[in-house]
């Protein structure tokens, strides 16, 4: 006999999906917290961008404009680009989440490195696909490892370059290598989140490879450089026959009126750009070489965070709760198989500072 079900079932695959859990923000009560656990920017947002949200409130009855033109003539203007091949999102998490939805279907396979972005399973699961994991090396995407998990039924590459949460990156040419080995109709998502943050000669965050390659796409935020996580704005670069078929699946107005006319003044405002780049490459060396001297293994990072290895879980933990009863919050990564590992966002010279001091106190060193 057939059972009448109780209630509606989520469609396949969906109850396999870890939610995604965003970095935390509690210390102790009377203590004065630091947030390090999202990668926000320490500079905050430009001025300008503040000032291009003054007079949002006299408008709030009228919906955005759901192409988002004024924002992507502003992003084309600074990066040299076509309007019509960005595509405007909510954070680049919705943009990612529309690719997947758009590419993807039941029974499909999309690739993601191990120790990637941990946004890519859930969109890959959600869209009714299955997630292949290709295995890093010294965590760091490996070409050969990604080009050896496609198989006939894979659709789409997810690369994070530089990644989260290990902050390795791949230079151009293996990016270029990745795109050679893959079949014309794998599509490659390169995620360059932190891309004007890389301050290193090997690297490109792939928009020549958008430009001549009709199976690349680019995903970048306005969350971290322009310091605008709260407003959530993304965008997307990419050939005109994906930009099509995204336009048609994208929510009608999926960018909100005060992220577009925030985002156009902050993409312009190239000064501010140049100060946020420059405190983060000051301040990621100095953490950098200050934690290395008191023993941790810390990859080189060409992002705006640091991955601390404590190569211990126990003691990662107690450097957890030691730092969290100080108010300085960093990201356990366990979630992403580094149990042993804290993610630590470059913050404030006070703040890195105080987080330096207290891990050397932690290791004996003072
Ligand atoms: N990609 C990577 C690699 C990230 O680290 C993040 C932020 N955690 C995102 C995409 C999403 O950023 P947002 O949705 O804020 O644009």
């Amino acid at each position: 006999m057939n059972r009448v079900p109780t209630h509606p079932a989520p469609a396949p695959g969906i109850l396999d999906i870890a939610a995604y859990v965003p970095g935390g923000s509690t210390v102790p009560a009377g203590v004065e917290p630091h947030k390090l656990s999202s990668n926000e920017s320490p500079v905050g947002a430009s001025p300008a961008a503040r000032a291009a949200l003054e007079n949002v409130g006299d408008a709030l009855q009228i919906y955005p404009d759901g192409s988002a033109r004024a924002l992507r003539e502003a992003i084309g203007e600074v990066h040299g680009l076509n309007p019509d091949n960005i595509v405007c999102g909510n954070g680049s998490d919705d943009l990612l989440s529309l690719t997947a939805t758009t590419y993807l279907k039941s029974g499909d396979e999309a690739v993601h490195t191990e120790h990637g972005f941990l946004y890519y399973p859930i969109v890959i699961r959600a869209a009714g696909a299955t997630p292949v994991v290709a295995r890093e090396v010294e965590l760091t995407a490996h070409v050969d490892n990604i080009l050896a998990a496609v198989t006939g039924r894979t659709r789409i590459v997810f690369l994070a370059n530089p990644n989260n949460p290990t902050g390795t990156w791949l230079p151009i040419s293996e990016v270029r290598r990745l795109q050679a080995g893959l079949p014309r109709d794998v599509l490659l998502v390169l995620d360059a989140a932190y891309a004007e943050y890389v301050r290193k000669n090997d690297y490109e965050a792939g928009i020549e490879l958008v430009s001549s390659c009709p199976n690349v796409v680019m995903t970048r935020t306005f969350s971290k450089i322009h310091g605008l996580a709260a407003l959530r704005i993304g965008w997307l670069y990419a050939p005109t026959h994906v930009v099509d078929a995204l336009n048609r699946v994208r929510g009608p107005f999926n960018v909100n009126a005060a992220a577009q006319l925030a985002a156009a003044a902050a993409v312009r405002d190239r000064d501010h750009v140049a100060r946020s780049v420059l405190h983060n490459e000051e301040w990621i060396g100095k953490v950098t070489d200050a934690l290395r001297n008191i023993g941790l293994e810390i990859p080189a990072s060409a992002g705006n965070f640091v991955l601390i290895r404590f190569g211990d879980e126990t003691m990662c933990s107690a450097a957890d709760a030691m730092l969290t009863e100080r108010g300085y919050v960093l990201r356990r990564v366990a979630a992403y198989g580094l149990a042993d590992c804290l993610r630590m966002t470059i913050g404030t010279q006070q703040v890195n500072e105080a987080v330096i001091a207290a891990l050397e106190e932690f290791m004996g060193w003072s």
